[in-house]
């Protein structure tokens, strides 16, 4: 009885679920491995809404596996979460990012470079040091650094999310929150803390457009009148048609980001890009 049990019980696992878990497993493995070797970055850029200058680029993370091909992040980002790896992965990244963002620099071509930052990474003693070690690695003004936070990594712990912010203020790093929009943390917190840069979600864009044609984005505008009273920059994500890119202008953001605009690129593709934007401007 117990072995027909037994058997019966492997019958609630679809294949599926199977496939998934086969999964999580690799990735927790592999990353624990070499796999960290096998992380690309792409960088997308940030335009600035007045002049149409690139402000800066966002690095992306992408697994370029051997089997299956240029992966993205939500692929495998969410079991490193779970794991921890995300912080080694992390770790590599701002040492990566700044470096290049310096050689850039050294370049001619002055871009603030925004790396995201998971929750767990954030509450984590290292973070601090972390980012210290690349800055003094890279040579990177502090200033050219930007930290993109979920609105949900500062609202689970306010208080030490304050602290910790404080300190990274010290550092002289700045600190965007990402995804704005998609939680529901109190305007009244998150505006409480020091902060840099708001990334508008491009799910608010979506519901802006939803509204009658008349008025354009109602809450966008509104939203985007709060950064400007407190000095916070504004950043429209996911610009994908110039009717977003109007709506964006009208509703008086800074910056926007979006396949419009340009696509996440690999590094070695960016000056390049750059190139054939100034001669396009000028
Ligand atoms: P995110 O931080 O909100 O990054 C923006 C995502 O939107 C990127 O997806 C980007 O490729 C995509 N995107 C850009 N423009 C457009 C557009 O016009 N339309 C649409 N529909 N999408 C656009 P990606 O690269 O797949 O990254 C997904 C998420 O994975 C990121 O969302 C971020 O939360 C996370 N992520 C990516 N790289 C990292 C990383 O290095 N560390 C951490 N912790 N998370 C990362
Ligand atoms: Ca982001
Ligand atoms: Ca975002
Ligand atoms: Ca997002």
């Amino acid at each position: 009885a117990a072995k027909s049990s037994g058997r019966d019980r492997v019958h609630l696992f679809s294949p599926a679920l199977r496939e998934a878990a086969r999964w999580r497993l690799e990735v927790a493995t592999r990353l624990r491995g070499d796999a960290i070797d096998q992380l690309v970055v792409h960088y997308q850029p940030v335009v600035r809404l007045d002049t149409g200058e690139v402000d800066g680029v966002e690095a992306l993370v992408r697994w370029q596996h051997p089997e299956r091909g240029l992966l993205a992040p939500d692929t495998f980002l969410s079991v490193a979460e779970e794991t921890g790896q995300i912080i080694p992965i992390t770790r590599w990244l701002l040492r990566e990012t700044t470096r290049k963002a310096a050689e850039w620099a050294d370049r001619g071509m002055d871009l603030r470079m925004s790396v995201n930052v998971s929750a767990r990474h954030f509450s984590a003693e290292t973070l601090v040091r972390d980012v210290r070690v690349a800055l003094q690695h890279s040579g990177l003004p502090a200033d050219q650094l930007v930290l993109e936070l979920t609105e949900t990594s500062v609202a689970e712990d306010p208080t030490r999310a304050e602290d910790q912010l404080a300190v990274l203020r010290r550092l002289g790093v700045r600190v965007a929150i990402d995804d704005f929009g998609t939680g529901w943390s109190s305007l009244a917190q998150l505006f409480s803390l020091p902060i840099g840069t708001l990334k508008i979600d491009r799910s608010l864009l979506a519901a802006a457009e939803r509204v009658a044609a008349g008025d354009t984005g109602a809450v966008l505008a509104a939203i985007v009148g709060l950064t400007r009273t407190l000095g916070i920059r504004s950043v429209a994500e996911g610009i994908e048609t110039p009717e977003h890119l109007r709506m964006v202008r009208a509703a008086g953001c800074d910056l926007a980001q979006g396949w419009l605009l340009g696509h996440p690129m690999p590094a070695d593709r960016v000056p390049t890009w750059l190139e054939e934007v100034r001669r396009a401007g000028g």
